[in-house]
């Protein structure tokens, strides 16, 4: 009989193997003094164990397959990065130096600050950095102790054995990177976040993860058959042979669908009934446009402005912020780009503006459009990049978290100035750029009739509407179990800002993870909603899920969920909309 642990499934697919356990962070560190006069040569050792993590990375680095998404090269090159950080580079040799103390020791005092400077740290996202710090650490101390890391061990093809499913405390992108070139099949470990690198880095390369399953160590044994679920966040234990039979005609089915979707490419996304669908891409870095090409996408819905600003401690230039969007169009070559204006001040931060540091409830606090409407040097030079770069491409600017016209109107009278100074000094830029607003606020979205007649566009933020909808941090585990989006308020609010867009006959797009999930994908169709933005990893999915669709089928059953308050209802509902698209497909 099956045994049964749960997780939270942050890559879908499923993997059969054996458990692997991989004891990370149990490197049984040593404190030694070192006379005087051998305090260099101990330098000298960390100094190339510190290069030689640097080389085992860089040559990491190089193995990443180009059609990989950019986002692991990333990860690489921020590990790369704080190698040459003076927390790591540095302070240790000070320790040395200090303390006549071994590398290792040195090492090991410089990791226990920075964890508890970490530690101590509330945002999410900086904590994920904590992970990623330590992982570097964890690399340099493997190369001072000069023992076999124990992702090096997986190294040693072993075709014999069956896929292995590794179990870990914690990984790093790096890891998963050099697992994923071996007979790995799956994914556990005891920690981690759907939003950590690691797991982005697992759904990139669709290896089947559950993550956050705790104590997996001590319920899990080396070589002990395993079933991962990388969709539920089931594991299970010691299955019979039925079970496995029934696993691998899933994992089959889910192969021969991959397969399948890659012929997409090229297809246009229509519905049976012949209407055509919009896909566009969400982008923050400029590799990510590589993918969504390859998807066979071309416009930009959601470019995500904030990178720019994140991790220095000055503003980026106008000049900078121009050349930018000017490469980005260059690559799209004549499709859309939809800048988003800054959305800086809950999970993002940046150092330059010092009263983000100290809001108590700060995603009710001086936001996105409040920030730029607070800060005229944030706002000012971007609005001038983004007209400057629209003589070179079809731009469109999006406002994000906007509560009331106001704001907008603000927005424009901004606009105006700069399009007359940049018109007096004979600067070219495109004077009917189409201005939008994203529809992430319950505010908005009840208004959504007055930004509907007032704009060019409107785009819903589905995952602050629903966070601010349903009074849920998004960012909050403890409450993660309250985030649903077949809740009735959050589908009425999205129905209705497509009806206002329909009434005034503004294009709606929808940029939220929803317009992503393919499960969600007929739902919104049926609400009718025609432009979907979303990760460039998704669109095949969200394709063929379009193509397999009969607004006439569906339409009716949504028009059902929308009037009801009640969830089970709207559970049944969904399941049966869902249901005739399998029927049919
Ligand atoms: C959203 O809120 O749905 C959205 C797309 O914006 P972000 O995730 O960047 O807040
Ligand atoms: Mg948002």
């Amino acid at each position: 009989m099956s045994i049964m642990l749960h997780g939270i499934g942050v890559a879908r697919g499923i993997a059969i193997g054996k458990a692997y356990l991989m004891e990370h962070g149990q490197l049984d560190i040593a404190e030694y003094n070192i006379p005087e006069y051998l305090v260099d040569a101990e330098i000298e050792r960390y100094s190339s164990a510190l290069e030689g993590a640097r080389s085992q990375l860089v040559e990491l680095r190089s193995e990443v397959p180009a059609e990989i998404p950019g986002e692991v090269t990333d990860f690489i090159d921020a590990h790369l990065l704080m190698l040459e950080d003076n927390a790591i580079s540095r302070a240790p040799i000070k320790n040395i130096r200090r303390q006549y103390c071994n590398a290792e020791w040195a090492l090991k005092q410089q990791r226990d600050t920075l964890v508890q400077v970490f530690e101590e740290m509330e945002d999410p996202y900086l904590r994920t950095r904590k992970d990623d710090i330590d992982h570097v650490i964890n690399r340099i101390m493997s190369l001072l102790l000069q023992q076999e890391n124990d992702t090096q061990e997986l190294l040693e093809p072993d075709e014999e054995s069956a896929p292995r499913i590794i179990i870990a405390d914690n990984l790093t992108a790096a890891d998963i990177l050099q697992l994923n070139q071996q007979n790995v099949a799956g994914i556990i470990t005891e920690h981690g976040a759907p939003n950590s690198h690691s797991a982005i880095l697992a759904r990139s390369l669709h290896i089947p993860t559950v993550m956050g399953a705790g104590n997996s160590h001590r319920y899990l044994q080396d070589g002990e058959p395993l079933i991962v679920n990388g969709s539920s966040g089931m594991i299970l234990i010691d299955s019979d042979e039925k079970v496995i039979a029934h696993y691998e005609q899933l994992q089959q089915g889910a192969l021969a669908h991959q397969a399948s979707l890659s012929k997409l490419r090229s297809q246009a996304a229509v519905t049976r009934d012949n209407v055509k669908i919009s896909l566009q891409a969400n982008v923050e870095l400029s590799d990510e446009i590589k993918a969504m090409q390859q998807a066979g996408c071309q416009d930009i819905g959601l470019y995500r402005t904030e990178f720019l600003f994140l991790n220095r401690d000055d503003l980026p230039s106008e000049e900078e912020q121009y050349e930018n969007y000017k490469a980005v169009l260059e690559q799209i070559d004549g499709a859309t780009l939809t800048i988003r204006t800054l959305d800086i001040g809950t999970d993002k931060r940046i150092p330059a503006i010092a009263e983000m540091e100290s809001a108590e409830n700060p995603a009710l606090g001086v936001r996105a459009v409040r920030l730029a409407l607070k800060h005229l040097d944030l706002l000012l030079p971007q609005i001038r990049a983004i007209l400057r770069a629209s003589a070179h491409g079809k731009i469109r600017m999006m406002i994000p978290m906007v509560t009331s016209m106001q704001e907008i109107v603000q927005i424009q009278n901004h606009m105006d100035q700069e399009k007359r100074d940049l018109s007096s000094k004979g600067v070219a830029f495109d004077e009917s750029l189409p201005l939008g607003a994203m529809i992430e606020t319950p505010a908005a979205a009840l208004a959504a009739d007055g930004f509907a007649q007032r704009l060019d566009f409107l785009s819903i933020g589905t995952n602050d509407l629903s966070q601010y909808t349903l009074a849920i941090d998004r960012t909050d585990d403890q409450v993660n179990y309250l985030f649903d989006p077949l809740h009735p308020a959050v589908l009425r609010l999205i129905h209705s800002v497509i009806q206002a867009g329909q009434q005034h006959n503004t294009p709606v797009s929808l940029c939220g993870e929803l317009a992503g999930d393919d499960r969600y994908t007929r739902l919104l169709l049926g609400m009718g909603l025609r432009e979907f933005s979303m990760g460039p990893s998704m669109l095949p999915e969200v394709k063929q899920a379009i193509l397999n669709t009969s607004l006439d089928l569906t339409e009716p059953l949504v028009k059902q969920i929308i009037a009801t308050p009640f969830h089970d209802e709207i559970h049944r509902l969904f399941e049966q909309v869902n249901r005739s698209r399998s029927d049919r497909g």
